[in-house]
């Protein structure tokens, strides 16, 4: 994640930061959480494979299987064993959440126990009531999903119509609720013209949040791959605007950021070059102190409906299995094997030896490595600085 509007904006924020960090005991805010070094992973968390829409990329194949998902017992039994973790924070996501009719019942259970929750919803289910309930329930932030701006691009990438006006409500329902939420949308070649219509969007709907995310091939996003992913020179083009916005915006009304590319920290340490910022040494320290390189496997961990776990929620496949938490308790697990065999540390590409930017950006996204170039340690196809030097 690459907090675009918190380095661009926060020149001064940032440098209290480090230096708040290197206080003995020094607090990091919930809103920092992405800053900070802490040990454990942030979990994301498919509660269930079911879900009301049929999104064409949908990174769990949602509703394309059944599963032998957890029980409500089996639920509850996992967020203790999270909870003696210390695990900072639980992103439910799904398919979607909100259609186990447990949700509450373990969002509950999880109250209880302490653990910061979030949602991760497609926002259709989502009224003034259950928003009201959401936040009761102590989530801290709900991300809704929105592909385009408009009801055609929406509708047509989510597989239902009428969908679009639904999630707009969900949005407008936690804005009024007084629940944080956030735009998440993922680029394809469907809707890379309407990233900075999508941002338009976030301000008219008074949202504090836009996070982008680039394509990553798995479930159903992998089968569609090859014809939806854009260009490294489209990815270029539009971090340049995400930039661009983010600078001109408020990071205290909108905060955009970038998930799932860590070469995306390099494009802004650029960007804030070329624009002479005196904020680029802070920005620069900070992105290699907190580590932009992948999570997965040290920063982030993902339990899938059936309680397999993952490095992270787009490597679900057997190769990078790390066990059951119904057989096997998830510290255990986590524990029992170090950071090098969770996670992605391996070599990356010829492209990504020779940059001068690898200690930052570790070789970018392998599992978008893996699948173009059938192995893990090859380039990030979406890194142009990786496709310049493989040419
Ligand atoms: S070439 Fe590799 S290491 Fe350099 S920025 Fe691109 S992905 Fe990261
Ligand atoms: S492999 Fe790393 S960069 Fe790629 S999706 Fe997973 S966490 Fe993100």
């Amino acid at each position: 994640m690459i907090r675009l509007s918190r380095i661009i904006h926060g020149r001064r924020t940032i440098g209290d930061l480090i230096k708040q960090r290197t206080k003995p005991g020094g607090e990091i805010t919930g809103k920092y959480l992405a800053f900070s070094e802490m040990k454990n992973p942030v979990i994301f968390w498919n509660i269930t494979g079911q879900c009301n829409l049929a999104c064409s990329h949908c990174y769990l194949g949602a509703g394309d299987k059944s599963w032998d998902e957890l029980s409500t017992s089996e639920c509850c039994a996992l967020i203790d064993d999270l909870s003696a973790a210390h695990v900072p924070l639980l992103i439910i996501s799904g398919g979607e959440p909100l259609v186990r009719g447990d949700l509450w019942e373990i969002l509950a259970h999880a109250q209880e126990k302490g653990i910061k929750t979030a949602l991760s919803s497609n926002g259709t289910l989502i009224d003034r009531d259950i928003a009201g309930r959401l936040r009761e329930a102590g989530v801290e932030y709900v991300g809704i999903s929105l592909d385009g701006a408009t009801a055609a691009t929406h509708d047509r990438i989510r597989g239902i119509p009428g969908s679009f006006e639904q999630s707009l409500e969900g949005l407008r329902s936690c804005v009024s609720a007084e629940i944080p939420c956030g735009i998440r949308m993922t680029v394809t070649r469907e809707n890379q013209h309407e990233v900075s219509p999508l941002i338009d969007l976030a301000l008219c709907l008074s949202v504090p949040r836009f996070c982008l995310y680039w394509l990553v091939p798995s479930g159903r996003g992998s089968a569609a791959y090859r014809k939806k992913q854009i260009t490294a020179e489209a990815a270029t083009q539009i971090l340049g605007e995400l930039c661009s916005r983010a600078r001109e915006i408020d990071p205290e009304i909108l905060e955009i950021l970038t998930v799932d590319a860590p070469q995306d920290s390099i494009h802004l340490l650029s960007f804030l070059e070329h624009e002479h910022s005196p904020g680029c040494g802070h920005a620069a320290a900070l992105l290699c102190r907190q580590g932009c390189s992948c999570s997965a496997g040290e920063r982030i961990a993902n339990i899938d409906p059936g309680g397999d776990l993952y490095p992270c929620q787009f490597a679900q496949t057997p190769e990078f299995l790390l066990g059951n938490v119904r057989k096997t308790p998830f510290s255990v697990l986590w524990e029992g094997r170090g950071n090098s065999s969770r996670s992605f540390t391996g070599p990356a590409g010829d492209g990504c030896t020779t940059c001068l930017s690898y200690e930052y950006c570790r070789g970018g996204c392998r599992i978008r490595a893996r699948f173009s170039h059938n192995g893990l340690g090859a380039d990030d196809p979406l890194c142009i600085l990786a496709r310049r030097r493989t040419r």
